[in-house]
């Protein structure tokens, strides 16, 4: 059976005070028989902070973006190896909100990706239709592109080492939530697709919905038979919330 995850992405919010009492207030509220691996990605200038105060817990540290450069002269920019350094296990790419405001188009997401791999990263990648596109009815075709354009790039066996969040844009932030059918029903394309390149891989591959989760609607989601777990964004920044939406996850049936 695959664990799930639930992954914290607090987006551009917080401070080193913040920081602190937010994975203090969420390491106290986990429960160690609940079985789920936790995630938090704070913004770059936060993550040494949570990597200090994430000492000795088992929750996870990662990033939300990367430069797929090694290094060199990118003004602003932060390499795969820097988030090693710092101690994160995992970081995001192809955020709806980098892939609509920053310029991260397919091929991007893939470079990232494959990059982040390279450097011992794992890759969150995240697909996801915009409302439009749901109602014209090409939600699948979208969603099977932006999955296409990385395993055409790194090969179905990266995804071995990777996650997926099915993330639909117009639930991001909105407080509207996909049903738990119609997430899974993407989902299920999701595992469809890989499955016909490794039914192995796709098998053991974690696919996240990620859409206005919050403790409320987190047990229906996670309950569907492949979603595995959530990306959190708005909930992840109120400490009950968050272990409400771990706990949802660490103790399906
Ligand atoms: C996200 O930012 O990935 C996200 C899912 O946000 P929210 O939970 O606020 O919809």
């Amino acid at each position: 059976m695959r664990k799930p995850i639930v992954a914290a992405n607090w987006k551009m919010h917080g401070s080193r005070q913040m920081t602190r009492e937010l994975i203090s207030a969420v390491d106290e509220g986990l429960d160690n028989g609940w079985s789920v691996e936790v995630l938090v990605c704070p913004p770059f200038v936060y993550i040494d902070e949570a990597s200090k105060q994430l000492a000795g817990t088992d929750i996870l540290l990662g990033a939300q973006h990367l430069n797929p450069n090694p290094g060199g002269a990118h003004t602003g920019e932060i390499s795969a190896s820097m988030l090693v350094d710092l101690g994160c296990s995992h970081v995001i790419v192809g955020h709806s909100e980098r892939r609509a405001m920053y310029g991260d188009d397919d091929q991007v997401v893939a470079a990232n990706f494959v990059a982040a791999q390279e450097a011992g990263l794992v890759p969150v990648l995240c697909v996801g239709e915009s409302l439009e596109e749901r109602e014209q009815g090409i939600t699948d075709q979208v969603v099977c592109e932006q999955l296409s354009a990385v395993l055409d790039a790194a090969g179905v066996e990266a995804f071995a080492n990777a996650v997926v969040a099915y993330e639909p844009v117009w639930a991001i932030g909105t407080g509207k939530t996909a049903t738990p059918e119609q997430a899974q029903a993407v989902h299920k394309t999701i595992r469809g697709l890989i499955a016909g390149h490794s039914d192995k891989i796709a098998g053991d591959l974690r696919i996240l919905y990620g859409g206005s989760v919050k403790g409320s609607n987190a047990q229906a989601l996670f309950g569907m038979p492949d979603i595995d777990g959530g990306l959190i964004g708005g909930a992840s920044l109120k400490a009950d919330e968050f272990v409400a939406i771990c706990a949802a996850a660490g103790t399906l049936e």
